[in-house]
């Protein structure tokens, strides 16, 4: 629109405009406003996008490292003869229970890994509630794993592995997003998944061929 201006013909900007060179001149600077305005909202929509992304990989590298962390403890199960299932419970950026399975060492139904993590969140708060705490387990909680969290009102919950024979965070029930009840809990699932899965498919698959040989 500028380069209109300066290439117009000298002595034009003193002529009395035209009402239909005014309504034009009008027009055209409804048009720039109507752009810029545009512009601003892409731009402002680019950067909230942005921004997302950006909480979107901070949260996913967070729970990757504590994944992590749940996964050296299935580790630790497989070590001794046990299903290898971790879990570990964290609340503002420290860990404050560590639990893996001890079912077969402790003769004991409870000895699940998130109970073990859930006692030890609770001695170290000194409160059975956990709330602002989040549960990292390798593979989904059952019944009495996903209830204990949810009595415990622990804010969030992050899953490795599905487990489709026995879970109750979506698979069989979702005790975490049941309205019925006081307390919901926030769920992501699949984080690192396919590494929490593969420690069990390796762990059943050498079970099986020690007991062929
Ligand atoms: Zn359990």
């Amino acid at each position: 629109m500028e380069t209109e201006k300066r290439e117009a013909p000298a002595g034009e900007a003193d002529r009395e405009k035209t009402p239909e060179e005014r309504a034009q001149e009008q027009a055209r600077f409804k048009q720039l406003a109507y752009e810029r305005r545009r512009q601003r909202r892409e731009q402002k929509r680019a950067e909230e996008e942005a921004a997302a992304r950006e909480q979107k990989s901070r949260t996913l590298a967070g729970d990757e490292r504590y994944m992590r962390e749940a996964i050296c403890l299935a580790e630790k199960a497989a070590a001794i003869g046990e299903v290898p299932i971790g879990c570990v419970i964290v609340k503002d950026g420290q860990i404050v229970g560590r639990g893996y399975n001890r079912r077969n060492a402790e003769k004991s139904v409870l000895g699940h890994a998130e109970i073990a993590a859930i006692r030890m969140a609770s001695e170290k708060l000194s409160d059975w509630r956990l709330s602002g705490c989040t549960i990292y387990v390798t593979l989904e909680p059952c019944q009495m794993c996903a209830g204990a969290c949810v009595q415990a009102r622990i804010d969030r919950a992050v899953i490795g592995a599905m487990n489709p024979k026995a879970g109750c965070a979506g698979s069989i029930l979702n005790l975490f997003d049941e309205k019925r009840f006081n307390h919901q809990i926030d769920t992501t699932c699949g984080v690192l998944g396919e590494e929490c899965a593969a420690l069990l498919r390796n762990f059943f698959l050498r079970l099986r061929t020690e007991k062929t040989d």
